[in-house]
């Protein structure tokens, strides 16, 4: 079956005790045990719960592994999964990654022992000759935020192979709809289900597929030892969301793909970032090992006055950090998902002043190029309605 069907059918759509085409909101903190001796399949909410384990168990479909879990936030997920690091291992890190992820692995995991090195990882020839003998895994995002860079999933699975290590892919950008890295020979796929897998900015939740029993095992024994577990009221809120995943990806993977066509006709736009874009590097590799482009886009103004200018004049997407959402998010990486970088290594990785990055939602296309449009030409358009709105910035 094809993935929009798998994802309304899956075997865990259904209550099985009761039949409710909505798995029920099983808010219980523990589980009456009736017989000591062979106990049923929950006994503490930390550990287990029929709502969250719904959700857990279609993620793991969905993403073609043998297990899933779900963590209370992207972070929550990344930080457990990289505790399977002891003392003296090294991993080796797409160098254009997550905010929070980067902080976690220049601030937290060092005090551990735990050391991360930051590679190009669209260069299988640097990953390559980066593996040093301590070396325990290779950390990617593909395509890397905010410009989209496209790193090869089977080259870099096949060589973590060879030398023995772990392959784990932050699938945030893509979700399983239009990537699934297990395929591709990766071990273990991290995802902020607070963005597209949610999409609808109302909840924070996190997510792990694995490929392997073994390795399951391990984040079990993990998540159940830190508790970093999602609630119950956002696993329901996150399988609400996850059901429409299909028809939302396609809506705003074809406006994305509008909207950087049209927007690199727009003098003003320096240059745009959007694997659909032919000439992107990652084209190629992209439609090679992923179903589609996706509804991220970046593009680059020249300068802070312009980026300021643009952010204070939209009206439509919010301007806001996240991505992934039914509403356009328009986040200013520089300033914000991007600010604790230092500048020079920020500027080295083409995260300019005048870098903007776009999450399309589910507006009208049309609508969404004529707010920019104009918020850059400097026609400052007001539609009815959104006279209203203050700017941010
Ligand atoms: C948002 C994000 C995260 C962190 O997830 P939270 O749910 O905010 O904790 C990790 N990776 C990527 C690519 C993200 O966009």
């Amino acid at each position: 079956m094809k993935f929009a069907t798998r994802l309304l059918h899956n075997g865990n759509e259904i209550d099985p005790e009761t039949g409710a085409a909505s798995i029920p909101l099983y808010q219980t903190s523990t589980f009456h045990q009736s017989d000591l001796d062979h106990p049923g399949s929950y006994d503490y909410g930390r550990s287990g719960n029929p709502t969250r384990h719904a959700l857990e168990q279609t993620l793991a479909e969905l993403e073609g592994g043998c297990r899933g879990f779900a963590f209370a936030s992207g972070m929550a997920a990344i930080s457990t999964v990289l505790l399977l690091f002891s003392e003296g291992d090294r991993l080796i890190v797409s160098e254009d990654l997550y905010g929070g992820t980067y902080r976690l692995l220049t601030k937290v995991l060092p005090r551990l022992g735990i050391r991360a090195d930051f590679v190009d990882t669209t260069d299988l020839d640097r990953v390559e000759a980066s593996i040093g003998p301590d070396t325990r895994g290779i950390y990617i995002e593909t395509p890397s935020n905010p410009t989209l860079k496209v790193t090869d999933l089977r080259g870099v699975s096949r060589l973590a192979k060879d030398h023995g290590l772990l392959t784990l892919v932050d699938n945030t950008f893509l979700t399983p709809c239009l990537q699934r890295p297990l395929e591709w020979g990766a071990d273990l796929v991290i995802h902020s289900a607070t963005k597209f897998i949610s999409g609808h900015s109302d909840v924070v939740s996190g997510a792990v597929v694995v490929r392997e029993k073994e390795l399951a095992e391990e984040i079990a024994f993990l998540q159940n030892t830190l508790g970093s577990i999602l609630g119950v009221q956002d696993s329901w809120l996150t399988l609400r969301g996850l059901k429409t995943l299909n028809a939302r990806m396609a809506a705003a993977e074809a406006a994305a793909d509008r909207i950087a066509r049209e927007l690199g006709r727009i003098p003003e736009v320096r240059q745009v970032y959007y694997t659909g874009l032919e000439d992107h590097p990652g084209h190629r590799l992209q439609a090679a090992q992923a179903d589609g482009h996706g509804a991220v886009l970046s593009f680059d103004l020249g300068s802070e006055e312009m980026s300021r200018k643009v952010l204070s004049r939209v009206q439509l997407p919010l301007v806001a950090v996240s991505l992934g959402a039914v509403e356009s998010i328009l986040s200013w990486p520089a300033r914000m998902s991007h600010a604790a970088m230092p500048r020079e290594e920020r500027l080295n990785r083409g995260v300019t002043d005048g870098l903007l990055r776009l999450s399309v939602g589910l507006e009208d296309p049309g609508d969404l190029l004529e707010d920019l449009e104009g918020a850059i030409r400097g026609r400052r358009i007001v539609s009815a309605g959104m006279e209203g709105r203050a700017s941010v910035l």
